[in-house]
């Protein structure tokens, strides 16, 4: 299966310069293992703060 990264950059909100932008496999696994979620599960608003923390999460979707 070929990695779809050009795909997946159309749907990326993440502001932060990283090299994972659009290979969403390493994107997922870095912040998971961080305990922590990817720039898209965010708002825009929230995103560009760069706290992907679980309680993050939460607040900006007032879970
Ligand atoms: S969400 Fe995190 S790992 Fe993914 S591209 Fe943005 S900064 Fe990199």
């Amino acid at each position: 299966m070929e990695c779809k990264k050009e795909q997946n950059l159309k749907h990326c909100n993440c502001t932060y310069p990283c090299d994972k932008k659009g290979v969403c496999c390493d994107c997922i696994a870095y912040h998971l293992a961080m305990r922590e979620l990817p720039a898209c599960c965010f708002p825009d608003k929230v995103e560009k703060t760069y706290d992907r923390s679980f309680k993050a999460f939460a607040k900006a979707w007032n879970l």
